[in-house]
């Protein structure tokens, strides 16, 4: 096997800070380096010398295109490639150019990416600009490497057409508030508050071949049809178990190339459901989290092409088993490096994590449907919820100790006591003994606090990353922004910081729940906690423009109203056509060829029993098995004919938010009647005639 260098090999298709630094003059390196960490703009004089240089380094590398690469709100990436080439001069001799004009303004046509209503077909113009805060990187695919600068998409009017806009957005307001808590505190230094983010991706993977023999993974990236397969997840035997050579071959692909891309892909195993698997970077800056986030989702899914593989991010791609998430680790750190979600040895008397942790807690009860929102996307439907992942009811865990803490300080206005971590004994002479983590991990919670950081757990596996951080940081950067309002103002501090950290905790407590947020129980509670349990993305897409949430993203520059009306526009249209989508598909598959394949099975069951009657053998079996099968046939029929009428009134209604709630309402459960008597079928029909593969071959036969 070869061997590979990993130090080498990091970032070695990334123009990284120090690619810039050896390659620039000193003068410009200064000028981008002061961008990058205190914003500003490129002079144009510069922004020529960093394009060629950029350039010089790309066609080292192999490049002969560059494309402005940014995101869209489709969820995922988009790019238009160009080559680096010019006219020929009068000898016929070409020369390869990059001007800094072209790195740092990109015009495609807007037109064709949703807009909810922002743009209009005729008025097509929409810019793309360079994000000089994200490295660009050389893609290496079939097409050949082309070099990929990160970019912001906005329409002509500059309304944001895409996630990274508002991500920036929101980091930037987040910093500026979280630096005014800060410096109550006495810090003088720190000039930034970064949010870092690292994701944990969740994905399953088939194999291509007899994925592609199943139209409902080809269209909609998720099996509408399929009994479960005799044997599930329930042995526990699939998560953290040796992964398979086939795996093995992949994974390691995997991480040879998110290395070259700069992608500290670190961590990597067999997760709970068969077939599925888990790549967890290092956490880094928010804004780069998210777009390397879309390179690893894009990464898993060409490598596992070079392997016969198909990687599915779906959320929920086979029922009865695990769905796929995304677990996005947020923490809010200085550019001296201190971690505000640090709560130290002694967290009741860390004044400062406590102000922090008490805004945190206002910050998500009081947007806990926005939060939700942000997670909400039409694959997430089908998994949160489930049982098996987080509940659709946002809450906080914070952990024995720090909830007891909590606890303390709304009851009596102080914390001066603190649960400790017992030492841990196994009972082995020849095993260390440790101190235990004075916390227990809760694999339920949607939102968790894990000893730095947060882990929000209801992020789905094809979403992008985007819009679940910029809501955090918004809704943080308000609570951060109130507290500071009043203790900047306070005339004895210690006392504002004390009274105001209770007031938030007892106001906010409800939001908080360390127990099971699987069992039913919660459910119940919460409602009576008064918590919102926002069931679906449809339910959930009116958040978005609720006075409170206007006033917010409006207050911190995040977004207008407008982008946010454009916003729900999309999210409802997105709905609808991929629920039309996956009807179509079903009806396709039972059509043309579920149910002619049932039937040819009756058909051959009626010779069988001819043939038997001739011979003077009893037909009992086989008339009663083709009386049970032709029943289930009636059944999926009458389903296939109304969901066709289904489809067809949805198809009839204007684009929108009732068109959206009638594929959610009718439509939906129109393709789950259908799925059940087929799935039935499926269990009956000898397997020789089931026109595709099954979840047996599908899920244990990588
Ligand atoms: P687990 O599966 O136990 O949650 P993993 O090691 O798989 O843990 O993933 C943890 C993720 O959290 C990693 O991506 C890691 O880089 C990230 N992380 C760790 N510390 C921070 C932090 N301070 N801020 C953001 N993310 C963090
Ligand atoms: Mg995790």
């Amino acid at each position: 096997m070869e061997m590979v260098n990993v130090e080498e090999l990091f970032a070695s298709k990334v123009f990284t800070l120090g690619k810039m630094k050896e390659r620039l003059p000193k003068g410009t390196f200064k000028e981008v380096n002061k961008i990058i960490n205190e914003g500003g703009e490129l002079s144009k004089e510069a922004a020529d010398v960093v394009a060629k240089a950029m350039k010089d380094w790309a066609v080292e590398n192999g490049a002969t295109h560059y494309t402005h690469w940014f995101q869209p709100l489709t969820g995922i990436t988009a790019e238009k490639h160009d080559a680096f080439v010019t006219h020929p001069d009068e000898t016929g001799k070409m020369i390869m150019e990059f001007s800094g004009k072209e790195l740092i303004k990109g015009e495609p046509d807007a037109s064709s990416f949703p807009s909810g209503g922002l743009r209009a077909t005729f008025e097509a113009r929409g810019y793309t600009t360079w994000d000089i805060t994200s490295p660009a990187f050389i893609k290496e695919t079939a097409t050949g490497p082309t070099l990929c600068i990160p970019t912001a998409f906005c329409s002509y009017t500059g309304e944001a057409l895409d996630k990274k806009t508002p991500l920036l957005r929101s980091m930037e307001a987040l910093s500026k508030q979280a630096i005014r808590i800060v410096r109550l505190f006495g810090n003088t230094d720190a000039r930034k508050v970064i949010p870092s983010v690292g994701a944990e991706q969740e994905y399953f993977l088939v194999d291509a071949k007899k994925a592609l023999q199943r139209e409902d993974i080809v269209f909609s990236g998720r099996t509408l049809f399929g009994a479960a397969a005799p044997k599930g997840q329930e042995m526990d035997d699939h998560y953290f178990g040796v992964i398979r050579e086939r795996v093995g071959a992949f994974m390691r692909d995997v991480n040879t190339e998110l290395w070259k891309l700069g992608v500290t892909s670190k961590t990597q195993h067999n997760e709970a459901a068969p077939a599925q698997h888990e790549v967890a970077p290092i956490y880094e800056s928010a804004n780069v989290a998210v777009d390397h986030n879309q390179l690893v989702m894009e990464t898993l899914k060409r490598v596992a092409g070079y392997h016969g593989l198909r990687c599915m991010l779906h959320e929920k791609p086979f029922a009865g088993v695990n769905g796929s998430g995304k677990h996005n680790n947020w923490s809010i750190t200085t550019d001296t490096g201190i971690n505000l979600l640090e709560p130290g040895k002694t967290p009741n008397e860390n004044i400062q994590f406590l102000l922090i942790l008490a805004c945190i807690m206002k910050a998500v009860d009081t947007h806990a449907d926005l939060l939700r929102q942000s997670a909400a996307n039409v694959g997430n439907d089908e998994r949160l919820g489930g049982y098996e992942a987080p509940p659709a009811i946002i809450s906080i865990f914070l952990g024995e100790q720090l909830e007891d803490v909590v606890t303390q300080l709304v009851e009596t206005g102080k914390a001066d006591n603190l649960k400790k971590g017992e030492v841990l004994h196994t009972g082995v002479s020849t095993l260390p003994e440790f101190v235990k983590d004075a916390t227990d991990r809760n694999r339920t919670s949607p939102f968790a606090f894990t000893g730095n950081k947060f882990e929000f757990r209801s992020v789905g596996s094809a979403d992008s990353i985007g819009s679940p951080n910029t809501t955090l940081n918004a809704i943080v950067a308000e609570a951060f922004c109130e507290a500071a309002d009043r203790l900047e103002a306070a005339e004895d501090f210690d006392m504002a910081v004390h009274d105001l950290i209770k007031e938030y905790m007892t106001k906010h407590q409800r939001i908080i729940f360390n127990g099971n947020g699987y069992a039913k129980e919660w459910e119940e509670e919460a409602e009576r906690r008064g918590l919102p349990n926002i069931h679906s993305m449809v339910e959930s897409v009116e958040t978005l423009t609720t006075p409170k949430s206007i006033k917010l993203f409006e207050k911190f520059g995040i977004f207008t109203e407008a982008e946010l009306h454009s916003r729900a526009e999309i999210l409802y249209e997105t709905y609808a056509k991929s629920k039309n989508i996956e009807a179509l598909t079903m009806i396709d598959m039972a059509n043309m060829q579920i149910i002619p394949a049932v039937i040819k099975y009756i058909g051959s069951m009626a010779d069988t029993t001819n043939n038997l009657k001739e011979m003077g053998v009893t037909v009992s079996v086989t008339k009663k098995l083709a009386n049970k099968i032709s029943g289930k046939l009636e059944e999926a029929q009458d389903a296939v004919e109304a969901l066709e009428e289904a489809v067809a009134q949805a198809a009839a209604m204007t684009v929108g938010k009732e068109q959206a709630f009638f594929f959610y309402e009718q439509v939906a459960p129109a393709m789950r009647a259908l799925r059940r008597p087929v799935d039935e079928l499926e269990k009956m029909v000898d397997k020789a005639y089931w026109p595709m593969p099954t979840y047996a071959d599908l899920l244990f036969e990588v």
